[in-house]
């Protein structure tokens, strides 16, 4: 049996910020994540200036693809807004590995199955035992499953289904571009180029409306490409999306029971407008580690409901304007 201080299952954003910051304050912590990393993740990897100052990272100093957005195009039937607002792009393939290197906490490559709590620890598939347990293995986290999930069912309502693909293209056009309802998508669809040459176009929506309206994420996508080519913004023959579903922020959260935690996607902590996760998952990130070195109150109250780009405010100072 292998003894740590603290045990965070899953490495993407929300795990190794609370490993990072777990390895600051001189704990002894192991990442147990099933995939080796540099590991894809389905994700248009949009970040907010606020994100990349949780992480205390300076966009001149990181040393992977990063692109800058200094206007975004949001589409809304025949009509376009432009809001200027400061976001960025980055690769999540490359991002996640970043910020797991730089955490600088024991890793291993390891599918938890079993968790359980013995005597005041946890006790991973009977291999690693720790008085600290933080689940941050995303929807499907295992310690969501065996600690938190019969206390606090997820809502069904606010399941998202997802399709996206990431792929090298020599893109023209430089601009953040998102369609809302099209097509009565209930979600938006997006294309976010990314530095040295990649870029990632997706769409997603609420599940259960999708349910309603007998939508299928296949069919939008067919539209959706076809639209891309027919604008001249795409123009590609190989794609082959994938899919995957997470939750958006309930009201009514348990994330912490006794010593154990759960953090981002396993916490189903995604902004209810934008479906933004990656900043719910560095926040409740940083949050369980100040707790658990601390003692200080781990709390939803401090982490937005909604995203921080400003978006909304902005698109309705700056009107919609046909196009
Ligand atoms: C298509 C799509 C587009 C998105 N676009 C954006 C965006 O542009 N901006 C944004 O802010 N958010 C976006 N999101 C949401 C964002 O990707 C997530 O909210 C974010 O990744 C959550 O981070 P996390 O660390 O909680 O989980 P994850 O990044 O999912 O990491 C969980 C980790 O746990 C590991 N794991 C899972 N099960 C186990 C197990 N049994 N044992 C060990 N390890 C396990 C996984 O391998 C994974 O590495 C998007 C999501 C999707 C699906």
């Amino acid at each position: 049996m292998q003894v740590f201080d603290a045990i965070v299952v899953g490495g993407g954003p929300a795990g190794s910020t609370c490993a990072w910051k777990l390895r600051e304050a001189g704990l002894d912590v192991v990442v147990l994540d099933r995939a080796a990393f540099p590991r894809t993740k389905l994700c248009a990897g949009w970040v907010t200036p606020e994100v990349l100052d949780d992480l205390e990272i300076d966009p001149r100093d990181y040393p992977h693809s990063l692109m800058v957005f200094e206007e975004l195009h949001l589409h809304w039937k025949v009509l376009t807004a432009k809001p200027k607002v400061r976001q960025y792009s980055i690769r999540r393939f490359e991002f996640d590995d970043f910020l797991l290197r730089r955490a600088g906490a024991r890793l291993a490559q390891h599918k938890v199955r079993d968790v359980r709590p013995d005597g005041g620890d946890y006790v991973i598939d009977d291999e690693y035992r720790s008085k600290y347990l933080v689940g941050a293995g995303g929807t499907a986290c295992p310690v969501y499953r065996a600690l938190f999930h019969d206390n606090s069912p997820r809502e069904n309502a606010l399941q998202t289904a997802t399709l996206e693909q990431e792929f090298a293209y020599d893109w023209r056009d430089p601009t953040c571009n998102l369609w809302f309802f099209d097509d009565g998508l209930p979600g938006y669809a997006w294309y976010v180029p990314k530095a040295n040459g990649y870029i990632n176009v997706g769409l997603g929506g609420m599940a259960t409306r999708l349910k309603v309206k007998q939508g299928h994420l296949r069919d939008y996508w067919r539209n959706f490409v076809g639209k891309l080519r027919k604008s001249g913004l795409v123009d590609y023959d190989d794609y082959d999306p994938k899919g995957y579903s997470y939750f958006l922020r309930g009201n009514a959260n348990a994330v912490r029971n006794n010593n154990a935690f759960v953090i981002g996607d396993a916490a189903g902590l995604a902004t209810r407008d934008m479906c933004e996760g990656i900043g719910p998952a560095v926040k409740s990130g940083l949050l369980v580690a100040a707790s658990i070195t601390s003692g200080t109150e781990y709390s939803l109250a401090a982490i937005n409901k909604l995203s921080g780009h400003g978006i909304a405010s902005r698109v309705l100072e700056h009107q919609f304007a046909r196009t």
